[in-house]
């Protein structure tokens, strides 16, 4: 399974960033001062650089134009140490560049492999040197809006009432932080350019798009595992033709929609790997409710849960 990757999701004017640590509530016009480029790079003002005992000196310069940055000016940091960055302008430069001549920290070259990963990280570590405020808990609401970044470390609360959620922003908060569900949960099919939380009229529309919930780590899981224990029964309800789960998507699914009562929409249930299945034949007793959906679709080892249904 890959390492937990950073990722953006929008309510309204919002910006939710799931990093490893925290999800961060980053307000519209927050969030363009620091925006990514393709690359990756992330900017932040010089100002809230942290010292770095590598640095040799007070002075922030740029490593392409050896100009040196203002408090107030905005710098790229090359990697997590932040040992050098590059100045607005040279990096617009760097972006012009069609070859695959990018700058990289002289320092920490031979760790250029993990570029990815840096991509992944700086985010969090640029938003956790800016101000902000850290929650002991969130209760997220339609039309909320937030004034500064708020941190909430993961684990910590986040209560959702009747509310229409996209299904990559339910995941993500079901396996990274503690959700408290009253008043149901509706899911519809997330699509790149919209907001993950939507009117009900506006969820509906997305009802032939199909529910995925993918793979997690064991960390995830187990989060998961603890949320679902909390949700009262038929709490959740997806709005959807089709959801697909894989791997130990599916044994999330299962337990999600556990003996639900209500509409089942077509599955789609995918298992290259053996593991996820075993533990289904092992724990769950009734899965009865999996052969109420109209068409159901099994995929690889998931096949093992016929003899159950
Ligand atoms: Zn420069
Ligand atoms: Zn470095």
């Amino acid at each position: 399974m890959e390492p937990e990757t950073t990722q953006t999701l929008k309510i309204g004017s919002i910006f939710f960033i799931f990093t490893h640590q925290c999800l961060f509530l980053v307000p519209e016009h927050e969030y363009e001062r620091i925006q990514q480029t393709e690359e990756g790079y992330v900017c932040l003002e010089r100002k809230y650089l942290p010292e770095t005992a590598t640095r040799d000196t007070e002075r922030v310069t740029c490593i392409v134009c050896h100009g040196e940055a203002a408090p107030e000016d905005f710098v790229f940091p090359l990697c997590r140490e932040m040992h050098f960055v590059v100045c607005e302008e040279c990096m617009e430069g760097i972006q012009e560049r069609t070859d695959e001549r990018k700058v990289f920290c002289p320092y920490c070259k031979e760790k250029r492999s993990d570029n990815k990963t840096f991509q992944e990280e700086i985010l969090g570590v640029i938003l956790s040197l800016m101000p902000h405020q850290t929650l002991p808990s969130l209760e997220i609401r339609p039309g909320m809006e937030v004034k500064t970044i708020m941190r909430l470390p993961r684990g910590n609360k986040v209560s959702l009432s009747n509310f229409f959620v996209s299904d990559a922003f339910f995941s993500k908060l079901l396996s990274k932080t503690a959700v408290e569900i009253t008043n149901g949960v509706s899911l519809f099919a997330h699509a790149n350019s919209l907001d993950c939380c939507l009117g009900e009229f506006d969820a509906r529309t997305r009802k032939q798009a199909s529910i995925r919930i993918g793979e997690h780590t064991n960390q995830e899981m187990k989060q998961i595992y603890e949320n679902i224990k909390t949700i009262p029964k038929n709490n959740i309800q997806a709005i959807a033709k089709e959801i697909h789960a894989v791997e130990n998507g599916i044994c999330v699914l299962l337990k999600l929609l556990d003996g639900a009562d209500g509409y089942i929409p077509d599955l789609l249930l995918e298992s290259p790997k053996e593991e996820c299945i075993k533990e289904i034949l092992g724990t769950e007793s009734n899965l009865s409710w999996v052969g109420r959906a109209k068409k159901l679709r099994l995929v690889g080892h998931a096949v093992g849960i016929l003899p159950k249904l």
